[in-house]
């Protein structure tokens, strides 16, 4: 019986033990909130990343490790690699923990990206705003996820503002400064590589943010097979360099008809979540079948599928359930602003069946603007 333990007990871990368990795969999720919802369905130990004590217990009972959160310290994941499997490895964690680091790696690549530079102060941050221009986007380095740690610089007048925001993280994460794509938009490729190299994407994504945060998915994003070749090619050179093992997200902006990189995610994404239904193999059952080593399953698409994020609290399932191709996921936490609450997975067998079902479901649940963006994608 092999157990696999998950650093960090979110709803990414809760759906890799749910995924894993036809596999017969006992998992142990390290987490230092104990309600954390994966702790609904695999045992847990409760405790920090940094807490010697808590690694070890965790280490001492799990066979492989893999992670639902990026933001591991890069020492947890090196001490835990010396004891057990890591997968992906920390050198692929620690490049995809940093902004800069990775879109260095993107460039060297061959990977277009937004403009970019490194701002370790102030004077670095005039500089930066001369060179690139505005607007801009001043950001973390390190520990930024879903539109947190950003400052949009509109024009040089709001530099102030911007090193007043986040200047005083210069140091501890560092920042770097990004021109602003004047994107068409927002597309992602999840991919997944085998221990053997083997090497596999999903359909390409389109994605559509509210406040920073996933609105919603759709797949396949309605783009012709250059741009999938574009997206595939992109991965699969993240996916060598780094000798990476797992399931990992490239998220990408298109703005005439070219593919820039905004960053990378070392884990299964939220804009992978429809592949659960829309899929032959889930992104989270195939993570764990690299991790293990295990042959990866067909990434074919059944029918299309969109995904509709629930932020803060979980509308009322009837209207989803109704629909034949509806799916529901309620995470098991507790309403918060902002908060990730659970997904909708609507899958049609054609672009009018789907849009059909997402108007039914945002009218049912008064969310026709969160639909409507989708609904004309589809009739493009
Ligand atoms: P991130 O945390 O980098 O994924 O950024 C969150 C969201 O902010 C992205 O999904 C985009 O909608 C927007 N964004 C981030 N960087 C840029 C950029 N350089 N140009 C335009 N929009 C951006």
């Amino acid at each position: 019986m092999t157990t696999v333990g998950i650093l960090g007990g979110g709803q990414l871990a809760r759906m890799i033990a749910l995924s894993g368990a036809p596999l017969g795969l006992r998992f142990l999720v390290l987490d230092n909130a104990a309600d954390a919802c994966a702790g609904q369905f695999a045992p847990m130990v409760v405790g920090d990343y940094t807490d010697d004590a808590a690694l070890s217990e965790f280490a001492s009972r799990i066979d492989i490790a893999t992670f639902d959160f990026e933001n591991v310290p890069s020492a947890a994941a090196e001490w835990l690699s010396q004891r057990v499997p890591v997968f992906p490895g920390p050198r692929a964690l620690a490049v995809a923990q940093d902004r800069l680091a990775e879109k260095t790696m993107f460039r060297e690549l061959g990977i277009p990206v937004p403009e970019f530079r490194d701002v370790p102060h102030r004077a670095a941050l005039d500089a930066a705003v001369a060179a690139l221009g505005t607007p801009c986007i001043l950001k973390t380095r390190r520990l930024g996820y879903d539109g947190k740690g950003q400052f949009r610089i509109r024009a040089a007048a709001d530099v102030d503002a911007a090193w007043a925001a986040l200047g005083a993280q210069a140091a501890r994460v560092g920042l770097i400064l990004e021109a602003f794509v004047p994107f068409e938009r927002e597309l992602s490729v999840v991919a997944v590589r085998g221990r053997d190299g083997t090497f596999h994407t999903w359909p390409l994504t389109e994605n559509w943010h509210v406040d920073g945060v996933l609105s919603a998915s759709l797949a396949p994003a309605r783009t012709d097979s250059a741009m999938q070749a574009q997206a595939i090619a992109h991965a699969r050179a993240v996916a060598e360099k780094l000798d990476y093992v797992g399931v990992f997200a490239l998220e990408l902006f298109c703005r005439d008809g070219v593919l820039l990189a905004n960053e990378m995610a070392p884990r299964v994404h939220n804009s992978g979540h429809w592949t659960i239904e829309g899929s032959e193999t889930s992104q989270f059952q195939n993570h764990l079948r690299a991790v293990l080593g295990l042959p990866l399953g067909d990434t074919r698409m059944v029918g299309q599928a969109c995904m509709l994020n629930w932020i803060g609290a979980m509308p009322d399932p009837a209207s989803v359930l109704r629909e034949p191709g509806g799916h529901w996921h309620d995470y098991g936490k507790s309403p918060r602003a902002g908060r990730k609450v659970g997904h909708a997975t609507l899958r049609g067998e054609s672009a009018g069946e789907l849009a059909d079902a997402l108007r039914r479901v945002g009218i049912a649940l008064g969310r026709e603007s969160q639909v409507a963006p989708v609904v004309m994608e589809l009739a493009r």
